[in-house]
């Protein structure tokens, strides 16, 4: 998610936008058809001490139907005055409701089209988008370290704001931190340390609240292009350096497909390894996981994903998280055209494939019917998170594929430019796409609109073939099922995705012998690479392959990127003695994972009863 424009433009966008999006959004307390915000301006200053951000934030808002308060939301945040025109002004917080927060309802002149209001506040020690790492959980293990996560509805955890996608607002920021700390935001950025630790932010394009971010740390920039660079810490810089070479490449690949990149600058911060996604699309500076990191360039695909997120997501915006898929089947299509122009269709053949795979395995798991595997979701009453799933992502994709297929590459990738284009700036429901759909690709009417967004499962005449490079994979596996030794195999050019497809297709009912003369062989214990170790533990954990364990604490202890965690705990929890190893590490390890994981893991670990 990401963009740049011009204060008139912006404001003309806004009304457009909000015309547009009369769509309710069940996740948030605001009432835009009356009053919304367009600006913000945060000053804070983070106290590393007591775990909290404190200082003012002040709204610029329209009220446009004369109405005599204006709604915020916000969860878990002291809210000590507030002010208009330096005069205290009344305000009232509803009950809080879970995972929702609390309405802050304030009130405003209804004869006024326009106002500003500043907040006094600060956020509570466990803000849930907030992550406060001690110098322990950092890889530099000197200095602590903060970060933010606001997606889906973190935002009003550290700022009060209307944090719903369908609501954008420019914002500019002061944030002060300890001397000897950096810090950077989704906006422009500063490149060295400056003595007094005050950095000021601007961000002039109109963004949604889910994409204000922070992260505060010691940490250093390194450029990679003339509009890219990677921001680590100091012993993280020079691998990062090398795995992100190819960043201005992948930038200038991008712009090929689609068009224009609208944010001036795109930078990578490799975060501590508690941060509990693979990356973040913050503007201008997506947040990335420090597990993409496999001194082999193999795991980039991750950064084409949130690069990608610059136009699908932060352009042209999923109008409320029931439209999740908006944001990322659209993105995944994206990242996998850039990795197909990078490393070509075979390569390319391979990410879909493993992709597909999860896909079928999440709809084995919700169970084909289940509500949640229809790309339009239904979330009232409910957490958005429980709408992250591969359903956005895969079913999302495949869908597009099939629209691709139907009408041609050159045709959809016309069609994909002007979408990008014309809806820029703006939330894009699914229902406004069906329709633009129909209007720019009448062909594509043919096909079962239903089946895919509103229907659970797959469309039943929808399959994919094996690619390729894993038909090779699989000759190779025959030959070692028939006999021949694991030295003797021809595997020597394979790709982390062929070593994934290899570990995944191994047999059920493979004795201890066999996995540890294929470890022996292959390192697979010992892999640095994150997806690697993790398929490999999947398969051996369950099987009680003892020399799986101590690879498994070593990389629970030190990894939050739920993605891993979900599936390494799950592979734990298949034994009895598995299920006390898992409990004992969770137990050591919960300290080190973001809230996002946690939610996760209580209701996996904590909860099981076996
Ligand atoms: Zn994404």
């Amino acid at each position: 998610m990401r963009n740049l424009f011009l204060l008139f433009f912006c404001t003309f966008l806004l009304n457009k936008t909000m015309a547009q999006n009369n769509n309710t959004d069940v996740h948030s307390f605001a009432q835009p058809q009356k009053a919304y915000i367009t600006h913000l301006n945060l000053n804070l200053e983070a106290d590393f001490d007591n775990k909290i951000l404190k200082g003012k934030a002040t709204l610029e808002y329209k009220n446009i139907a004369q109405t005599s308060q204006i709604h915020l939301d916000t969860r878990d945040l002291d809210i000590l005055q507030i002010t208009q025109n330096n005069q205290p002004i009344k305000f009232q917080l509803t009950e809080p409701k879970e995972y929702l927060g609390q309405a802050l309802i304030i009130d405003i002149n209804p004869q006024l089209n326009q106002g500003t209001l500043t907040i006094e506040y600060q956020t509570h020690p466990q803000a849930a988008a907030l992550q406060w790492l001690t110098p322990e959980q950092t890889a530099g293990k000197k200095n602590p370290f903060l970060f933010t996560q606001s997606q889906a509805i973190l935002a009003r955890t550290w700022v009060p704001c209307q944090d719903s996608p369908g609501i954008r607002f420019t914002y500019t920021a002061t944030i002060k931190t300890p001397k000897n700390l950096m810090a950077v935001m989704s906006a422009q950025n500063p490149q060295i340390k400056n003595s007094e630790g005050i950095y000021q932010f601007e961000m002039k394009q109109p963004i949604p609240a889910y994409l204000l971010a922070l992260a505060i740390g010691d940490f250093e920039f390194a450029p990679l292009g003339e509009r890219t660079g990677v921001y680590a810490e100091n012993n993280t810089l020079e691998k990062a350096k090398y795995e992100f070479a190819e960043l201005e490449n992948m930038l200038q690949l991008a712009e090929k497909l689609y068009g224009k990149y609208e944010w001036e600058r795109y930078d990578l911060i490799v975060l501590p390894p508690s941060f509990p996604f693979g990356g973040m699309e913050n503007p201008r500076i997506t947040f990335a996981t420090p597990t993409i990191i496999a001194e082999d360039r193999s795991l980039i695909s991750l950064v084409a994903h949130e690069l990608a997120h610059s136009w699908s997501g932060n352009l042209v915006t999923n109008a409320t998280w029931n439209d999740f898929w908006i944001n990322e089947g659209f993105t995944v299509y994206f990242e996998r055209r850039i990795m197909e122009a990078m490393m070509g269709k075979s390569y390319a053949e391979m990410l879909a494939y493993l992709g597909y795979q999860d896909l079928l395995h999440t709809l084995e798991l919700f169970g084909k019917d289940n509500p949640d595997t229809r790309l339009k979701l239904d979330l009232k009453d409910r957490d958005p998170d429980e709408g992250v799933s591969e359903i956005a992502y895969e079913k999302g994709y495949f869908f597009l594929i099939t629209l691709e297929k139907k009408v041609g590459r050159p045709k959809f990738d016309a069609f994909l430019h002007q979408y990008f284009q014309k809806n820029a700036f703006q939330g894009m429901d699914t229902e406004k796409f069906l329709e633009y759909l129909k209007k720019e690709l009448p062909e594509t009417q043919t096909i079962d609109l239903n089946a895919w967004i509103y229907q659970p499962g797959l469309p039943s005449n929808f399959a994919l073939t094996l690619p390729e490079r894993f038909i090779e994979v699989e000759k190779q596996l025959k030959k070692w099922k028939n006999g021949t030794p694991p030295e003797k195999l021809n595997t020597q050019q394979w790709t982390t995705h062929e070593w994934l497809h290899f570990i995944e297709q191994l047999p059920a009912e493979i004795s201890t012998d066999e996995l540890e003369k294929l470890d022996q062989q292959f390192k697979f214990s010992q892999s640095g690479n994150a997806e690697i170790i993790t398929q490999w533990l999947q398969i051996t954990l369950p099987l009680s392959y003892t020399p799986a364990f101590a690879p498994a604490e070593n990389f629970l202890m030190n990894v939050g990127r739920r993605k891993f965690l979900v599936p390494i705990y799950k592979a734990m929890l298949k034994t009895e003695q598995g299920t006390q190893k898992a409990k004992e590490i969770y137990q050591k390890a919960r300290k080190n994972y973001h809230s996002v994981a946690t939610n996760t893991l209580d209701k996996l670990i904590l909860e099981q009863q076996r």
